[in-house]
């Protein structure tokens, strides 16, 4: 299957509705280990993100997504902004002048994505931040490509390692951003970071998914 200008799209509003959903819960999380704000932060970015999509919307997906990377970084605040701001961008140079992707695009999109959040943030797997949910999901992603599964089977398996590697922060030491002020205090609690990445990417496969 090929991802088209429209699953993007739909994935956008599916990201802005669920952030929305999930807002307090965000900010719940974040309160334990942070300054309370990250559903907050989030909400604001990517309803502003909505406001943006007609602008775009018959645009090429590396268009789209730049859009929402210099959106989110202007209107989030906090470290998320700017790491899911260079997130974004990072994804649209990978897709520019594409109005289809496939399976391996996607790969090479979140991949890119990923080296953009750790280029800015440095943080490594195992440090408590969004990093140990979506590194883990875009390795079993590839794995599952390879092994010949179809997208959504293998998204799916991906969604799940993502699961795996938000519910994996809870027992970790933050040792970057506001969470690694608590030190040791930091343990026990899921980073909101991470559980917005798993959020995110649910909300991916959801758009992929046929609607019937
Ligand atoms: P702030 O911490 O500035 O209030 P948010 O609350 O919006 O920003 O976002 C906090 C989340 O950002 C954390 O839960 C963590 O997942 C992520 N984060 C913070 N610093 C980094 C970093 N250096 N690298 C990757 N992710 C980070
Ligand atoms: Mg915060």
């Amino acid at each position: 299957m090929q991802i088209t200008s429209e699953h993007i799209l739909r994935f956008l509003e599916n990201v802005a509705a669920t952030i929305k959903e999930q807002r307090d819960y965000l900010t719940q999380l974040d309160s334990a280990i942070g300054d309370s704000d990250h559903g907050v932060n989030l909400d604001r970015g990517f309803s502003a993100v909505v406001t943006k999509l007609p602008t775009v919307a018959d645009k090429d997906i590396g268009t789209i997504l730049k859009t929402v990377g210099t959106t989110l970084v202007s209107t989030v605040g906090g470290a998320s902004g700017p790491l899911y701001g260079t997130a974004f961008l990072r994804a649209g140079m990978a897709t520019a002048d594409r109005f289809e992707l496939s399976a391996d695009d996607l790969v090479v999109a979140l991949q890119a994505a990923l080296e953009g959040i750790q280029a800015r943030g440095k943080a490594q797997r195992g440090e408590k931040t969004m990093v140990d949910a979506i590194a883990p999901g875009i390795d079993r992603l590839r794995e599952a490509l390879a092994a010949g599964d179809e997208l959504i089977s293998a998204l799916q398996q991906a969604c799940e390692a993502t699961r795996q590697g938000m519910e994996a922060t809870i027992p970790m030491l933050a040792t970057k951003g506001r969470a690694s002020y608590l030190g040791e205090r930091s343990i026990g609690h899921q980073d909101p970071g991470a559980t917005s990445a798993y959020l995110i990417a649910q909300s991916l496969l959801a758009s992929l998914q046929p609607t019937t």
